[in-house]
């Protein structure tokens, strides 16, 4: 569905990705690590087509983004953005209905559809009781799950979603990613997701991509990625990993002392 072939991008003289390869299925949920400033960011944002790159390609289902306009690219992939500056001024309901405008026609009219839509992606957000609250009088934690409403109310099949539970409490954080993750596998998202929490991504993504420097320095599994020598080469940290005692999947701690 995702196909990055030899992706290099610099800003200004500083070359910040480095001949990425990479393809992510449909249903395929990937997780994205990386120590920060490793390029997690410029990645998706290069993804989305919200940078220009200097080598390289994306391609969406076989078709190149270079040559998409914005909103067909909108259609594509929706994004949840790290840092992203909501409209105060709009209800949740409001900020949810933007990701409808790519569908919307040209007189600009939202239809019952759109509404149901909407409607739909704040349900399962758990944020229905949001809607009528301004944006900004919602929490960091309420503002995100609102942002994540939007990108699900676009409808695209591709994903991504930028350290999206940086402000969340352990609750919000396990039912957005056991919601992402269901939705990959039941409507056949293709999702990227970046993260720092390398337990979050070795229990909730099917392959992992670290990336060091923009570069894509291990690419695989949990088990295959995770690993305490990469960790700790990637992070500058040493980790101890050992089997999770009720998953099968590796549980990564790290060490008090360097
Ligand atoms: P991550 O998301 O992994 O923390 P980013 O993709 O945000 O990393 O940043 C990668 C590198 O690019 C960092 O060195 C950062 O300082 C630099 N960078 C990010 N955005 C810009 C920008 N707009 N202009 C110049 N350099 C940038
Ligand atoms: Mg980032």
């Amino acid at each position: 569905m995702l196909k990055i072939q030899n992706l290099s991008f610099s800003y200004a003289a500083r070359q910040v990705l480095k001949n990425i390869n990479l393809d992510v299925k449909k249903g395929e949920t990937l997780a994205l690590l990386g120590p920060n400033g490793s390029g997690k960011s410029t990645l998706l944002r290069a993804i989305c087509g919200l940078l220009t790159c200097t080598h390289g390609s994306v391609s969406l289902d076989g078709h190149p983004l270079a040559s998409m306009r914005p909103a067909e690219r909108a259609r594509w992939i929706s994004v949840v953005p790290q840092n992203a500056i909501l409209p105060p001024a709009f209800t949740a309901w409001e900020t949810v209905l933007l990701g409808r405008t790519p569908h919307i026609n040209f007189l600009g009219q939202v239809s019952a559809h759109d509404e149901d839509i909407a409607r739909g992606a704040l349900e399962k957000v758990d944020a229905l009781c949001l809607a009528e609250r301004f944006i900004g009088e919602l929490s960091g934690g309420e503002q995100q799950r609102v942002l994540l409403a939007r990108a699900l109310a676009q409808a695209a099949p591709i994903l991504l979603l930028d350290e999206p539970t940086t402000y969340l409490d352990l609750q919000h954080q396990m039912s957005l990613l056991n919601l992402v993750h269901r939705l990959a596998h039941e409507e056949c998202l293709t999702v990227v997701i970046a993260l720092h929490d390398l337990n979050l991504a070795a229990r909730y993504a099917d392959r992992i991509a670290l990336l060091v420097s923009g570069q894509i320095k291990a690419l695989g599994t949990a088990r295959q990625v995770l690993r305490a020598d990469v960790i700790a080469e990637a992070y500058s940290w040493p980790v101890q990993v050992i089997d999770h005692p009720f998953l099968d999947t590796p549980l990564i701690l790290p060490d008090s002392l360097n």
